[in-house]
C-alpha cells in the first residue's frame, strides 16, 4: 500500500473516532509531540489539575483537619467503588492503597498464610520483576518453605496453556500472574487461567497494571481471588498514584493483612491498645493513604467511565492493528520483528517491536533533531521498543506518523549516530 494511502486511511479513521472528543480533555500542550508511553505514565487530564487544587486549597488551606469527616476518610473506598466497576468487582472489593508491589505483597502473603500446607507458587518469566521480587521476598520470609515455579515463555512473548496446565498442582498455593504483560502485551485469558488454578484448589492473583483501563476485565465472571493494579498507566492517576486491590468478597474475612496498621483497625479513633481487624476491605489498609495524590486519580476514573471500556478497547485493537500494519510495510524488511502477539484479541493496549539497535533507535526518536517531530516511546531491555497506545488521546495520524519517522531513521540509519550506553530511567 502507498504511503500516501497509509495516511489517508488514518485520517479517515481518526474522522470516524468515537472517542476523539476525549483528546481534548488532556493537557497537550505541544500537539506535535507524539506520545507513546500512555502504558507506563499516562497523559495529564485538564480537569485533574483543578481537582487537586481543590484539595490542596480549599480542603487543605481552609478545612484544614475538618476534611477527614469531610471526605478524605472515605477516598480510598469511594475510589475503590470506581475501579470496581473498571474491573468488574463488586463495590466493596476494591480499594485505593500504597503501591501495586506493596499491595502484592499484602495480598499474596494472606493468600500464602491461607493456604498454609502448600508449597509452591506460579508464574511466569514474562512478569513485572518487581512481582517477582515481591513473592520472592516471601518465600523468604515464610521460611523458605514454599517453591517458586516460573512457567517460561518459549518466545518471551506468548504463554502457552499446556505448560501451564502441567504447572499447576495441589501443591500450589498461589498463582500470581499479570494479566498482560508489561513487555510482549500478551494478554492472558482470565477466566480459563482462573479456572485451572481452582480445579487444582489454588488461589489466583492477578497484577491488572498494563490491562486496567485498556482491556475489558471482569475479575466477578471470571471468579477470581485477587487483583492489584497500577493506576498510573491507562488510568492516568500522575507519577506514583497508588494503586489498587481486590480482594473477593468471601476471601475478606479468611485473609489477613500482614502489615497491622490503625487504617485497617476496626475503629481508628479508638485508639485502641491492641489490633482489631475491621472487616471488609478496609482491613487491608495500614496507615494514612495519600490523600492528594488519591484525590489526581478521580478525575481520570470518571472519563474513563464516560468513554466505556468497550469503546476504548475496540479503537485500542484497531489501533494496534493498525500500527503493526505500517510495521508490515516499513519495518519488518529493516531487521525489526514483532514482540506481541500477532493477533489483537491477545493482546493489550501496547505493541512491542524488537530489533538489535532498539535502544539506539529509541534516542533517535526522541531526539527533536531528527524528522519532524518527537516521539516518546519506551525501551525495554535488552531489545524491546514499546508503543503504548491510549485511545482517549492516541489518534491514528500520531501512529502513522510515529511509524515513518522509525522508517526514516532505519532507512537512513540514524541511530548510529547515538551511544549505546543507557540513561538511568529507560
Ligand atoms: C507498573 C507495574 C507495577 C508497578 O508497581 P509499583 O509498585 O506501583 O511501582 C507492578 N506490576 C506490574 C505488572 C506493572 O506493570
Amino acid at each position: 500500500m502507498s504511503a500516501n494511502h497509509l495516511l489517508s486511511h488514518a485520517i479517515d479513521l481518526d474522522n470516524q473516532d468515537v472517542l476523539k472528543a476525549y483528546r481534548n480533555l488532556f493537557v497537550i500542550k505541544d500537539p506535535s509531540l507524539i506520545y507513546l508511553d500512555g502504558n507506563s505514565l499516562g497523559r495529564l487530564p485538564v480537569k485533574t489539575i483543578a481537582h487537586m487544587n481543590t484539595t490542596i486549597q480549599e480542603q487543605w488551606g481552609e478545612r484544614l483537619i475538618r476534611s477527614w469527616n469531610e471526605g478524605w476518610y472515605q477516598q480510598s473506598m469511594r475510589l475503590g467503588k470506581k475501579i470496581a466497576q473498571i474491573i468488574g468487582a463488586h463495590p466493596e472489593e476494591v480499594i485505593v492503597s500504597d503501591s501495586t508491589s506493596v499491595n502484592l505483597y499484602k495480598i499474596a502473603y494472606g493468600a500464602l498464610k491461607m493456604m498454609e500446607g502448600r508449597s509452591e507458587i506460579v508464574s511466569d518469566d514474562m512478569n513485572f520483576p518487581s512481582d517477582l521480587y515481591v513473592l520472592q521476598g516471601l518465600i523468604k520470609q515464610f521460611g523458605n518453605r514454599h517453591t517458586l515455579r516460573l512457567h517460561k515463555s518459549a518466545d518471551g512473548i506468548s504463554a502457552d496453556m499446556t505448560e501451564l496446565v502441567r504447572i499447576i498442582k495441589r501443591k500450589t498455593a498461589l498463582v500470581s500472574l499479570s494479566h498482560v504483560a508489561f513487555k510482549s502485551s500478551y494478554m492472558y485469558d482470565m477466566e480459563r487461567v482462573t479456572e485451572l488454578a481452582h480445579m487444582q484448589g489454588a488461589l489466583i492473583l492477578w497484577d491488572l497494571s498494563h490491562s486496567v483501563g485498556a482491556v475489558p476485565i471482569s475479575l466477578r465472571k471470571a471468579n477470581a481471588d485477587l487483583a492489584v493494579g497500577s493506576t498510573y498507566k491507562y488510568l492516568n492517576g500522575g507519577p506514583g498514584s497508588p494503586a489498587f486491590l481486590f480482594v473477593r468478597k468471601d476471601l475478606q474475612e479468611k485473609m489477613e493483612n500482614p502489615i497491622q496498621g490503625w487504617f485497617g483497625e476496626k475503629s481508628p479513633f479508638e485508639f485502641n491498645l491492641h489490633y482489631r481487624q475491621s472487616g471488609g476491605i478496609r482491613k487491608f489498609l495500614t496507615g494514612t493513604p495519600p490523600v492528594v495524590s488519591i484525590s489526581g486519580l478521580e478525575p481520570s476514573l470518571d472519563m474513563v467511565l464516560d468513554a466505556g471500556i468497550g469503546a476504548i478497547r475496540e479503537k485500542s485493537m484497531a489501533q494496534s492493528d493498525y500500527l503493526i500494519t505500517l510495521a508490515d510495510e516499513w519495518l519488518f524488511k529493516q531487521g525489526f520483528r514483532l514482540g506481541s502477539p500477532e493477533f489483537s484479541e491477545k493482546r493489550g493496549s501496547h505493541i512491542s517491536i524488537k530489533h538489535a539497535e532498539a535502544y539506539r533507535i529509541c534516542r533517535a526518536l526522541i531526539d527533536p533533531e531528527v524528522g519532524e517531530r518527537v516521539v516518546i516511546p519506551d525501551f525495554r531491555e535488552p531489545n524491546n521498543i514499546r508503543l503504548g497506545i491510549t485511545p482517549l488521546y492516541t489518534t491514528f495520524q500520531e501512529i502513522y506518523l510515529a511509524m515513518e519517522k522509525l522508517r526514516l531513521i532505519m532507512e537512513e540509519k540514524i541511530y548510529e549516530r547515538y551511544p549505546r550506553t543507557r540513561d538511568k530511567v529507560t
